[in-house]
């Protein structure tokens, strides 16, 4: 230990105000590295367990927590076993990286058979009191400890810290979940949520190689920026205020045949689901990534027997995701404002009222910048 001090909020029960409190900067254990956060972004699921959505049951979650999990930083310390990333660049300290805050063990059932299922083994670190060692285990705070086996890569300079930190998880989230559906050439795919996984699976969709993305949303700022992501249509609640409307829309822009793909990227709108099922053409599929919280919606079962429709589930994603977003991100910045994401920036010691905008809906995504 060096006498080096970081700051870090931490969380408690929800409803229990956020405190900054000071950590000593831990040594890494050989294959273990220390990074300094330059900036962090708040997820949907942040919000879900700020609200006691998803989590420990309340009641069980006293011990001091640094929430976030979407980041990006600078290599602080290199522990004494490690010369490269996770795809062999080398890496040494004040190099950029961004790394996995999902951590699986990759040697149970669940990992061998999809690295990106929950794995019973994952997230150790996430429910241990952030007052003891290694401390520096969530994205609003100074430091973080990545600790042996989270994955890590070096950030192409070209891209920005704003597109870098939500990385993980928004985009490499999406990606895997377009990767899993094997999205076609030439595919139709409706998107319904324009945030930052709405926005990052836009341009990704296109990339792949889909001939039509229409995105369904209705907050202005984020309808603003849907086009610069690649959108080929808008659907705009304040213009298709009905489902049928909107479902009708999907239909006259397919020709009357349906999207090959509708997925849902909202944090809590259940009801997306149904509608989004309608808009499919047959054969189609339906992915849902966004609805983490405790939602529930009615299904009519006729259109999956009868257009042979899909419904596939996906969270997280696998080791070359990350690198493979980097690559996308670095290859495309001319094309998308990556950056732009980001529409609001709050000092660390103030990440909770960060918090209580994303919370408001009113930012598209909002980021923690450290001093
Ligand atoms: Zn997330
Ligand atoms: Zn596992």
């Amino acid at each position: 230990m060096t006498g080096e001090k970081g700051k870090a909020v931490v969380s408690f029960e929800p409803g229990i105000p956020w405190e900054v409190r000071e950590y000593p900067v831990p040594d890494p254990e050989p294959d273990a590295i220390v990074t300094k956060i330059t900036m962090s972004s708040i997820c949907g699921s942040d919000i879900h367990l700020y609200k006691g959505d998803i989590g420990s049951p309340i009641g069980e979650r006293q011990n001091p927590k640094i929430p976030g999990h979407e980041f990006v930083g600078r290599v602080h310390k290199l522990g004494s076993n490690i010369q490269t990333d996770f795809i062999g660049q080398p890496l040494k300290e004040g190099d950029r990286v961004v790394w996995s805050y999902y951590v699986p063990c990759g040697r149970c059932p669940s990992c061998l058979y999809d690295v990106a299922l929950p794995c019973p083994n994952r997230h150790k670190h996430a429910n241990f009191n952030h007052d003891e060692y290694p401390h520096f285990k969530g994205a609003f705070a100074e430091y973080y400890y990545v600790s042996p086996g989270q994955w890590i890569y070096k950030v192409p300079d070209i891209v920005p810290d704003e597109a870098a930190v939500y990385v993980d998880c928004a985009a490499s989230t999406v990606a895997y979940g377009l990767q899993k559906v094997k999205l076609g050439l030439g595919a139709t795919v409706v998107i319904q949520g324009a945030g930052g996984l709405g926005l990052s699976a836009a341009s990704i969709a296109k990339d792949i190689g889909a001939a039509r993305v229409i995105v369904i949303d209705k907050l202005p700022d984020r309808l603003e920026l849907v086009k610069s992501f690649g959108a080929d249509n808008i659907i705009d609640h304040n213009e298709y205020p009905t489902p049928e409307a909107r479902i009708e829309r999907v239909k006259e822009l397919t020709k009357g045949r349906g999207a090959e793909l509708v997925m849902e990227v909202v944090a809590s709108a259940p009801d997306v689901v149904p509608e989004g099922i309608e808009m499919l053409g047959l054969g189609g599929t339906y992915l849902t990534i966004g609805l983490v919280g405790p939602y529930s919606t009615n299904l009519r079962m006729a259109p999956f027997i009868n257009k042979g429709i899909k419904l596939i589930g996906s969270a997280n994603y696998g080791p070359s995701t990350i690198p493979q977003v980097l690559e996308f991100m670095a290859r495309t910045l001319d094309k998308y404002p990556f950056d732009k994401i980001i529409s609001h920036k709050f000092r660390l010691e103030d990440a909770e009222e960060a918090m209580k905008k994303a919370m408001e809906g009113k930012v598209v995504r909002a980021a923690i910048v450290p001093d």
